[in-house]
């Protein structure tokens, strides 16, 4: 069976054209192990273990490919707050669970490669905001994780 008949099409559809699906509740009182990583897909209807997607630094349900920024699974694991869900992404990043399955529309050759804003090197992105290879965008996010960092201390800092 190809991966792409594992998705429902209309999550396919809502993930990236925002159409309206059904979606699976958790059950009353659920609350996710989000520090180990695992998380209440709506798609597969159950807790699920989530891994690193490398390229785009997304968590991403091991079973169906859903991201953490999918609006239902912030809705039902409680990650609202963008730092609710950068701790997330972390605790799926130490799990060293990784996605590395190719997307459903890379499968559909509906990608053109880009070349990387930092190497120039080309390379398929995996959606449609994804502006470095792998390697760059790694390297990027670490930065960008330290620069946030270093500003929340300093806010500290200066609150104090
Ligand atoms: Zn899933
Ligand atoms: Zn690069």
């Amino acid at each position: 069976m190809p991966y792409i008949a594992l998705i429902p099409k209309t999550y396919i559809l809502k993930e990236w054209l925002s159409v309206e699906t059904p979606v699976i509740k958790p059950p009353e009182g659920f609350s996710p192990a989000l520090q180990k990583a695992l998380a209440w897909c709506p798609c597969c209807e159950k807790e699920t273990p989530f891994g690193l997607d490398g390229r785009l630094g997304y968590a991403r349900c091991v079973g169906c490919g859903i991201s953490e920024r999918d609006f239902y699974v912030r809705q039902f694991n409680g990650l609202w707050s963008d730092d609710a869900l950068d701790k997330f992404v972390r605790a799926v990043e130490k799990s060293r669970r990784k996605y590395d399955r190719p997307f459903p529309w890379e499968q559909a050759g509906q990608m053109e490669q880009k070349a990387c804003l930092v190497c120039k090197k080309p390379f398929t992105p995996a959606g449609n905001r994804q502006k470095y290879c792998t390697g760059c965008g790694e390297a990027v996010r670490k930065e960008q994780r330290k620069q946030a960092v270093y500003r929340q201390r300093k806010k500290e800092r200066e609150g104090a």
